[in-house]
């Protein structure tokens, strides 16, 4: 319904002339239909004309601010059918739209855990949306039926893309020849659907690169998860038109040649990053000696709250996205608020959401 980069513009854009006004009804505000249902209907409550106490009107104004300010983020990869998860997927969904993760990809690794994945969009419509692949770790499990099971799954609108998928030689879970073979085919079958292709790669990019180079005039918009290479593997990957992943992982990045460095001398446009949080996996532990002085500064306490009060080593969330986002832009020396455009703006596109 709503145009995306015009909606996120606007949200910025109308933030100013909100402040000055002392009466904006919330449910004009075009901003409204986008942010989650239970802030809106609270902001809706308190934006009623009844209001008596002029201390009740100041604090709604500053929910209506706060509820306007909030990051609008997408966390483009989150293993919520992770059995971490279930017991409280509602409280963990709830917990993302406070922090401003309006969006969220469920990843698939499995026929299994793609289903999953999909009937989760079914529980939160709107909000969750699912890929559909079979993980290199889960090659060994591809039979004859495979590829039309992954088909019938992303015949579906709220499967958005195909993966995760890949190869990873580092633990090879799955023989490396049975990785290349059930990887080629969800590329080829990435092609011919046209949905974006959600790639893992560790220790295996020239391989990657290889099949890749074969579909290289015919391939979707292409994501490389959870991006820890070098600045070569980097450069690659954006030559190749690719989107690169960005994790919680930075914390731990001491690389003299990696994620960290690239984003400090500027080698990944901003244009090609999306945001994830890999949960559960990928904690952001900004508590750690290593994590430089000037990034730990540019922390907000609000974010550092959300990670803090429900996230662990043991069990990452999407609520801690807004963390890894403001480490991302401390890096790139840019103000959260204009990275969150950008890489929200990158997601919607990749993804092809709407409102
Ligand atoms: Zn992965």
């Amino acid at each position: 319904m709503c145009p995306p980069l015009g909606m996120l513009l606007a949200v910025r854009h109308n933030l100013s002339i909100i402040r000055q006004s002392q009466r904006v009804r919330f449910d004009f505000h075009p901003v409204g239909q986008w942010l989650s249902k239970g802030h809106l209907s609270r902001c809706q409550q308190l934006s009623t004309p009844s209001w008596k106490d002029r201390g009740e009107e100041a604090m709604a104004e500053k929910e209506l601010e706060s509820a306007i300010e909030n990051y609008i983020l997408v966390d483009v990869g989150a293993n919520l059918t992770n059995k971490k998860f279930a017991r409280d997927l509602d409280a963990v969904v709830q917990r993302a739209k406070d922090a401003g993760v309006q969006k969220i990809m469920v990843t698939g690794t499995s026929i299994h855990g793609s289903k999953e994945a999909l009937r989760l969009t079914r529980l939160y419509p709107g909000t969750l949306y699912s890929t559909a692949g079979v993980h290199p770790h889960d090659a060994k499990s591809w039979t004859d039926d495979t590829l039309q099971e992954l088909k019938d799954l992303l015949s579906n609108p709220e499967c958005v893309a195909v993966g995760e998928c890949g190869l990873d030689f580092n633990r090879n879970f799955s023989p490396p020849e049975v990785q290349l073979e059930a990887f080629e085919k969800q590329v080829s079958l990435a092609c011919e659907i046209r949905k974006p292709l959600f790639l893992h790669e560790r220790e295996a990019h020239e391989d990657l690169i290889r099949i890749l180079e074969k579909y290289r005039e015919r391939l979707p918009p292409t994501i490389v998860h959870c991006f820890t290479g070098s600045k070569a593997e980097a450069l690659r990957y954006l030559d190749m038109g690719f989107y690169l992943g960005l994790t919680g992982y930075l914390w731990k990045d001491k690389s003299e040649d990696g994620v960290r460095k690239l984003l400090e001398d500027g080698v990944l446009p901003v244009d090609r990053i999306l945001v994830e949080t890999d949960a559960p996996f990928m904690y952001p532990n900004t508590r750690a000696s290593k994590l430089p002085a000037h990034i730990k500064k540019a922390l907000t306490s609000r974010s550092q709250s959300f990670l803090h009060r429900y996230c662990t080593f043991q069990r990452n969330e999407p609520c801690s996205l807004p963390v890894t986002v403001e480490m991302i832009a401390a890096y790139l020396g840019k103000s959260p608020e204009d990275f969150t455009l950008s890489t929200t703006y990158n997601a919607l596109k990749v993804f092809g959401l709407s409102s």
